[in-house]
């Protein structure tokens, strides 16, 4: 062997070129070995606690919008069917809710013209004082239900936001604050059947959501 001169001969570069290409097929022999290890070990770990779940069951998420869905409608059925036992067409007891949100929980109430005296119940469902979030009942025609609910503001919370010696104010219950209930009884004796009448929170400002209408049935 001659060499060059320049440090470089045929032999070392031969050794050199088949010391690399035996270094790559080490290097890629021992990323496929390594790789199959991670790969046995991760099937291992997470079949390991749940052996009895595939694949399927276990990129499953644990909670499914659909089973929340199902619940709300759950609830929603089993309040509808309180408030029809509590508010039974006709009947001369009526019970109605109302809680930290501005909701009465019912928007149609109906009583039976034979009714001699009728009971209404109010309960505050929620948390809040009453001085935040006070409700009360007050019962007035289609006609005087906006004035009166304009004149409620000024009576203030010491008259429980209902005009005093009004004779437009039908029936009315306290003003009570979160976790209290309070009832009305009131003759129905000037009211007419097939007359529209509105029942609402007078606290101010309620009165835009908290209302419905109340039917005197023959
Ligand atoms: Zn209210």
């Amino acid at each position: 062997m001659s060499d060059s001169g320049l440090g470089f001969s045929v032999k070392r570069f031969i050794i050199f070129i088949v010391g690399s290409a035996v270094a790559i097929l080490v290097f890629e022999g021992m990323g496929e070995v390594g790789g199959n290890m991670i790969k046995g070990q991760v099937s291992k770990t997470t079949s390991k606690y749940h052996p009895e779940r595939n694949v399927e069951d276990r990129i499953k998420p644990a909670f499914v919008l659909e089973d929340k869905v199902a619940i709300a409608n759950a609830a929603d059925t089993t309040d509808a069917l309180v408030a029809d036992e509590w508010n039974a067409e006709g009947s001369c007891e009526q019970v109605i809710e109302g809680n930290d949100m501005l909701q009465f929980n019912l928007k149609e109430m109906k009583v039976s013209a034979g009714c001699a005296s009728v009971t209404v119940t109010l309960k505050h469902t929620g948390v809040m004082a009453v001085e935040v979030m006070g409700h009360n009942w007050v019962l007035s025609t289609d006609a005087d239900f906006m004035p009166v609910a304009t004149a409620a503001a000024g009576a203030g919370l010491a008259n429980n936001y209902v005009p005093v010696d009004d004779n437009r104010v039908l029936a009315a219950t306290s003003i009570i604050g979160g976790g209290e209930e309070t009832s009305v009884t009131f003759s129905i004796e000037s009211l007419q059947a097939g007359d529209a009448y509105t029942f609402f929170c007078s606290f101010p400002g309620h009165y835009a959501i908290m209302k419905g209408s109340f039917k005197v049935i023959a």
